[in-house]
């Protein structure tokens, strides 16, 4: 899945509809952007791995407890499902439909994550889909070259340094849709006030749990930064390793794969080459043997009533396209 390491997209709506007027660019490349993203990876992409090492310091002075493991674990959770439910399956792949308010709730968790603002990153994961692999995908890990030396830089370079500089999907072409929901947009456009919100929630919860500066800190260090360097990691992960390792169910042209193990850890973001074999499916296992918490959440909110239209494959569809029976038709025949 995409990681936006970019500015938030209505920064640069105005300069990419001019842009855009007659020859409209896919992807727009200019150093005010450039400059943007920058600040954006040292703020959201940096400064965390100094929130997690300050948070082990801090331990020092107060200890990590019941409390933090509950502010880490619920804030990780919440921001999560926030990016797997609302920006990945909901704004980016319309898997579904949601109420007005629950689609705002998840776009308030999902900038909460500290991954860049939803319309940017909706427009960079539908780049992704559209380009996986070949010339054009912001983050893949197959591009930088063979051997040792070329696998190693393609990773670090889809794990977190593309995020550095890199072009700009032009939102006109790839957010539409979101463009015209403007009460969405409304919400979405606060990013930075939503990111700011995330941090201090876990602060006041702590200093208040704890009535001391140090509970305030802590609370603020374990619920806010340490989460956010966490789930940062576990996103960027399946951009980068889940395109070079891992089990490939289905048939897709780019090189998705499977890792059934860290189904729990990703919210069922590890069912990778599924998703990408049915990028229009609300769940991502697929079958219910397959852990996948995210679809769980969506389940949830269609028997609330809160999500209607839940797209999910035909039988027919999904036989189309499994790999193993087709090996073993082709084995059949020869
Ligand atoms: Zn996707
Ligand atoms: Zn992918």
């Amino acid at each position: 899945m995409a990681q936006d390491g970019s500015v938030f997209a209505t920064h640069n709506a105005d300069f990419v509809v001019e842009s855009g007027a007659d020859h409209r660019k896919k992807a727009i490349s200019n150093p005010y952007i450039h400059r943007l993203q920058r600040r954006h990876f040292l703020l959201f992409d940096v400064l965390p791995f100094f929130g997690m090492a300050a948070a082990i310091a801090f331990l020092w002075v107060h200890p990590f407890g019941v409390v933090e493991l509950l502010l880490l674990f619920g804030m990780w959770l919440l921001t999560g499902i926030g990016v797997t439910v609302g920006y990945h399956r909901l704004f980016t792949h319309r898997t579904f439909r949601a109420k007005p308010w629950v689609a705002a709730a998840l776009a308030i968790l999902g900038s909460m994550a500290g991954q860049g603002g939803m319309v940017s990153w909706v427009a960079l994961h539908r780049r992704h889909h559209e380009c996986s692999d070949r010339e054009g995908d912001p983050h893949s890990p197959n591009l930088s070259g063979g051997g040792f030396t070329g696998r190693l830089r393609g990773l670090m370079h889809s794990h977190f340094l593309w995020m550095r500089r890199h072009e700009y999907p032009n939102i006109v072409h790839y957010a539409p849709d979101l463009l015209k929901n403007k009460p969405l947009i409304r919400v979405a456009r606060l990013y930075y006030y939503w990111v700011v919100l995330g941090l201090v929630l876990p602060g006041v919860i702590g200093g208040l749990v704890f009535m001391s500066w140090q509970g305030a800190v802590s609370g603020l260090l374990w619920g806010g930064l340490a989460r956010i360097f966490i789930l940062e990691h576990i996103v960027w992960a399946i951009n980068s390793f889940l395109h070079m390792f891992g089990t490939k169910a289905y048939e897709s042209r780019e090189n998705s794969r499977n890792g059934g193990v860290f189904a729990l850890l990703t919210l069922g973001e590890s069912w990778h080459n599924n998703h990408h074999a049915f990028p229009d499916s609300p769940s991502f296992g697929l079958d219910w043997y397959r852990l996948d918490p995210g679809y769980w959440v969506i389940r949830m909110l269609a028997v609330a009533g809160l999500a209607t239209d839940l797209k999910l494959p035909t039988k027919d569809r999904r036989v189309a396209k499994r790999l193993d029976r087709r090996a073993a038709s082709a084995n059949a025949a020869a």
